[in-house]
C-alpha cells in the first residue's frame, strides 16, 4: 500500500485568480483560490482608457494586500466589462460607459501586472458566477436587468457565444410595435419597457433609485408609476419566454441593479407569466413562473464569474468549490 496521495502543492502555491467585474461606475473585485474567496475589493471606475487601467491596477494592488498574496506569486487575471470582446482577442469595442473603443485592456494589463489576463463581456462573466453560486447550473441563464437588458445563455455547461458575440442581445427584441421608442432605434424593445435608463427617462423625476420610486409611486396609486411598473413585468416576462422559448433553460436567474427590488419585482413578474400561461396550454406546461429567480443583493456573481472566465474553466468544473460570496 502506498501513503496517501499528496494533496497537492501547499496553498501558497496554488494558482489565484483575481476576478475584476469592471462597470461603468463601480468596479467589483475578488481574489480567488481553490473555488473560495480570499478577499472582495470594491472602488469607483474611472473612465477613458488611462483611468479604467489605473483603476483595475488599484484593485489589483488592493487585493494583493488584503489576500496576503507575495509579489512572487503567480496570479491570472479575468476582467468582466461592459462593451462587446473582438472575438479571439483581449481587445474592447464599444464600452462606451467607460470610454473604451477599439482598446486593447488586455495587452494595456499584461503589460503592467505580468499576469496572463482573459477578457470577458461582463454579462457573459455573470452568466458564468450565477451558475457557479448555484451550485454549477448547467442549463441556465442570466438576465441582466440595470440600465440596459441583455443576458447570457449556458447550455452543456458552455457560454452560448453566437458567431459574433450577440447571443444573448435580446433587449433589443421589439415586443411590441405601439411600444415606446428605443434608443437602438427601433420601437417597442423589452428594453424600451424594462431598462432602467428608459424607466427612469419615462418616469422623468429626479432621484437616485428612480425604479425604486416608480415602484413606491404605483404602490400610492400614481396612474402613470403603475403603467411603468406594468411595461417592466411585461418586458421581464417577454425576456423570460425568449429565453426559455429559445434554449429551454431550467432557471433564468436575475441579476443587475433592478434586481435589488426582489419578490416586488418576482411577483409582478411571475403574475405576467400566469397570465400569458392562462390563455396557452403549451405556455402553460413550461411552468415559466417557476423557472425565474433572482440573484441575492450584493452578489459577488459578476466578479465570481470574470475570476472564472479569467482561469479559462468553465463553471461546472469548478462549481459546487465555492463555499463562500
Ligand atoms: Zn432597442
Amino acid at each position: 500500500m502506498s501513503d496517501t496521495p499528496p494533496a497537492g502543492p501547499p496553498p501558497r502555491h496554488r494558482p489565484i485568480t483575481l476576478g475584476l467585474d469592471v462597470g461603468g461606475s463601480k468596479t467589483d473585485t475578488v481574489a480567488v483560490r481553490d473555488g473560495e474567496i480570499l478577499a472582495r475589493v470594491r472602488l469607483h471606475t474611472g473612465w477613458g482608457p488611462d483611468a479604467v487601467v489605473a483603476t483595475i491596477l488599484d484593485a489589483v494592488t488592493a487585493l494583493r494586500g488584503r489576500a496576503g498574496i507575495t509579489p512572487d506569486h503567480p496570479v491570472t487575471i479575468g476582467i468582466g466589462i461592459p462593451g462587446q470582446i473582438v472575438p479571439g482577442t483581449t481587445r474592447v469595442a464599444h464600452a462606451v460607459n467607460l470610454g473604451l473603443d477599439s482598446f486593447d485592456l488586455g495587452a494595456a494589463l499584461a503589460d503592467a501586472t505580468g499576469s496572463t489576463v482573459r477578457i470577458e463581456n461582463d454579462v457573459k462573466a455573470a452568466t458564468l458566477g450565477a451558475a457557479f453560486l448555484r451550485g454549477g447550473a448547467a442549463s441556465m441563464a442570466y438576465l441582466n436587468l440595470g440600465t440596459g437588458i441583455a443576458a447570457g445563455v449556458l447550455t452543456g455547461g458552455e457560454l452560448w457565444r453566437g458567431t459574433r458575440g450577440a447571443a444573448g442581445e435580446i433587449g433589443h427584441i421589439s415586443i411590441d410595435p405601439a411600444g415606446p421608442d428605443c434608443r437602438c432605434g427601433q420601437v417597442g424593445c423589452i428594453e424600451a419597457f424594462a431598462g432602467g435608463g428608459a424607466i427612469a427617462s419615462r418616469w422623468g423625476r429626479p432621484g437616485a433609485l428612480p425604479v425604486r420610486d416608480v415602484f413606491d409611486a404605483a404602490d400610492a396609486g400614481d396612474a402613470h408609476a403603475i403603467a411603468l411598473r406594468a411595461g417592466l413585468a411585461h418586458g421581464v416576462a417577454a425576456a423570460v419566454r425568449v429565453l426559455v422559448l429559445t434554449a429551454d433553460v431550467d432557471v433564468v436567474i436575475i441579476g443587475g441593479g433592478l434586481a435589488a427590488l426582489g419578490e416586488r419585482l418576482l411577483a409582478d413578474v411571475r403574475r405576467e407569466l400566469r397570465r400569458s400561461a392562462a390563455a396557452s396550454s403549451f405556455l402553460g406546461s413550461l411552468r415559466l413562473d417557476e423557472r425565474i429567480e433572482t440573484l441575492p443583493e450584493g452578489s459577488a456573481a459578476a466578479a465570481l464569474g470574470a475570476a472564472l472566465a479569467g482561469a479559462g474553466r468553465p463553471a461546472p468544473q469548478t462549481a459546487g468549490v465555492l463555499a463562500r460570496g
